[in-house]
């Protein structure tokens, strides 16, 4: 008989073939094991416990960070003909009440919940009532008081392996060093996880870093080699994102700036043009990309040096998700170690967390100044092996320096 899961994955989803990972993560969930999946952004997570909720049945609890992401999701499963629901924040009583009633009567397939939600002593006595298969927990890097994104109430999720003993449990995340990584199995599935760390490569993403000189002039040069295509450019300042922005746009490149300093109308405006027009530069801060799903970016090019190299790989697996050609470029200079360094010291956290700060941030710079191949430092820190890419400024170079020297042996007669 036909696979389950390849029966939903293409009956439902409407996909030919898993993506790398996808298989094994679902295959340790179904034998009923508790499952971390460490996958790039745009690998396909969600995937990872939607297709087995549908292929168990019963009722499937999804926990995520933001209303925005449930929202969507929901939205797409339901298209897609699945019964998907939350009860969230921004729905009025009676959707809630609504929701509720379709969970309790056994219709729905996957509840999306909030974690302060689903920890509620009344929401898990009433769950507990139901027939409960699967947890699934995204963005489980939230969990780790070690990570760059630690959030309360996820804390209490470490309760949950102790209420549902029975039930397997997924963690997802982009982005876990190996601290992280073993911080979210003690504290989701109290020690014992099937660890995978899976799929990290995204080869169609060139990796590129050089040295700062003149951001402004350098942005734009590298905006109009990419002309007409959409990008993401990150900036460490609010200000300067407005300023870059503002530069690109007197240079006739469509840009929009956002932050989190700007009105919510104005943030949803300048998303939603980006999101819907193609060629359009969005010149931004961290605050902007969670969630955001666009096939057909470009590049992402850091005007400064992200936090750590977690952050890094997180920023720029936002391109290339269609699998094209796509570019991650970097400026980098002292200044950039100078100013991250200060943003450490001072900010208002245990001797601990600041020691652990320094040392993710030496492991970026390490990366930025490496004369390797940039993949397989980023992919080894990750915990996988893997050979010279091709597709890096240091594996790039080579062939012309190596051309070079050889021309300059005939030139000179040596
Ligand atoms: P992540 O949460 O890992 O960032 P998503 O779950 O949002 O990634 O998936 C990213 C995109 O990949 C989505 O558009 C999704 O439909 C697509 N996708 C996931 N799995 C497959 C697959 N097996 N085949 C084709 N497309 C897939
Ligand atoms: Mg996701
Ligand atoms: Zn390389």
């Amino acid at each position: 008989a036909e696979d389950p899961r390849r029966r939903v994955l293409k009956d439902v989803f409407g996909f030919d073939d898993f993506r790398p990972g996808q298989d094994a993560v679902m295959e340790a969930l179904l034998a009923g094991r508790h499952v971390l999946a460490v996958m790039p952004t745009g690998a396909g997570k969600s995937l990872c416990y939607q297709v087995p909720a549908l292929v168990l049945g019963g009722l499937t609890i999804v926990v995520s960070p933001l209303v925005a992401l449930m929202q969507d999701q929901v939205a797409a499963l339901r298209l897609a003909g699945v019964a998907a629901d939350t009860i969230n924040s921004s729905l009025d009583r009676d959707a809630n009440v609504a929701a509720w009633r379709r969970v309790a009567a056994g219709q729905t397939r996957l509840l999306y919940l909030a974690p302060e939600r689903l920890m509620t002593t009344r929401m898990l006595e009433a769950l507990a009532r139901l027939d409960i298969r699967l947890i699934a927990v995204d963005e489980a890097h939230c969990i780790s008081q070690w990570g760059p994104a630690f959030r309360r109430e996820y804390e209490e999720l470490s309760r949950l392996s102790g209420i549902f003993p029975d039930v397997p449990i997924i963690a997802l995340t982009a982005t876990a060093d190996e601290a992280t990584r073993t911080d979210i199995a003690a504290r989701l599935f109290a020690g014992s996880v099937e660890s995978l760390v899976l799929g990290f490569d995204r080869p169609n993403i060139k990796l590129g870093i050089e040295t700062k000189q003149n951001s402004k002039r350098q942005l734009l040069e590298f905006v109009q080699r990419h002309a007409g295509r959409s990008g993401i450019v990150y900036c460490l300042s609010r200000k300067k994102t407005e300023e870059m922005a503002a530069f690109l746009e007197q240079n006739g490149v469509r840009a929009l700036a956002y932050h989190a300093g700007m009105s919510k109308d104005a943030r949803e405006a300048n998303q939603n043009a980006f999101m819907t027009l193609s060629g359009v530069v969005m010149v931004a801060t961290i605050a902007f990309g969670m969630g955001i799903d666009k096939p057909d970016v470009a590049y992402v090019f850091h005007t400064d040096m992200p936090g750590s190299l977690e952050a890094y790989y997180q920023e720029i697996g936002r391109a290339g998700r269609d699998g094209r050609e796509a570019v991650a470029h970097m400026l980098f200079g002292l200044g950039d170690i100078r100013m991250r360094r200060l943003f450490i010291d001072e900010e208002d956290a245990a001797a601990e967390h600041k020691r652990r700060a320094h040392r993710r941030l030496d492991t970026l710079i390490g990366y930025c100044e490496t004369a390797q191949c940039r993949r397989q430092v980023l992919l080894g820190y990750f915990g996988e092996e893997a050979s010279p890419c091709g597709n890096c400024d240091n594996c790039l170079d080579q062939v012309p320096r190596a051309d070079g020297t050889a021309e300059a042996r005939i030139i000179l007669g040596t």
